[in-house]
């Protein structure tokens, strides 16, 4: 959620953010505006150099380089979706961490679009929809 009055992202929102009448406010001191959400449309041309939309993606990277397990649930991997990719693979790289990486969705055909992706990981794929995954998660 975004802050316009402090020009600031608050990604832990639900941790710390105060929520009145299912309107989340800002958390800094002397500011009570309204947090603002952050979409970004799927389209072809998406704009990275957006000092917020930076940020997300640096604070993506981050997260995911210090995770022990990642789960893509019912993403395709796009190849079109360069940024997510070159991302992965960059956090992937500079980790320290053996990520255990789970794939789950129905369509088997995506396990080789993973493994051709992410190369031999150990990833593990889980040939399931979402709502039946979650029974046995
Ligand atoms: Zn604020």
């Amino acid at each position: 959620m975004y802050c316009r009055r402090c020009d600031e992202l608050d990604l832990a929102v639900e941790q710390v953010a105060v929520a009145k009448d299912l309107i989340w406010r800002c958390i800094n001191t002397y500011c009570s505006a309204e947090y603002e959400p952050l979409i970004m449309m799927p389209t072809y041309y998406k704009d990275y150099q957006d000092r917020i939309f930076k940020e997300v993606w640096e604070k993506a990277e981050e997260s995911v380089a210090l995770a022990k397990e990642l789960y893509f649930i019912g993403y395709a991997l796009p190849d079109a979706d360069i940024h997510i990719r070159t991302m992965l693979l960059s956090a992937l790289a500079r980790s320290s961490n053996k990520i255990k990486i789970f794939v789950v969705d129905p369509d088997l055909q995506l396990e080789e679009h993973y493994h051709q992706f992410l190369g031999d990981r150990g990833q593990r794929f889980i040939q399931k929809k979402f709502s039946d995954f979650l029974e046995t998660f």
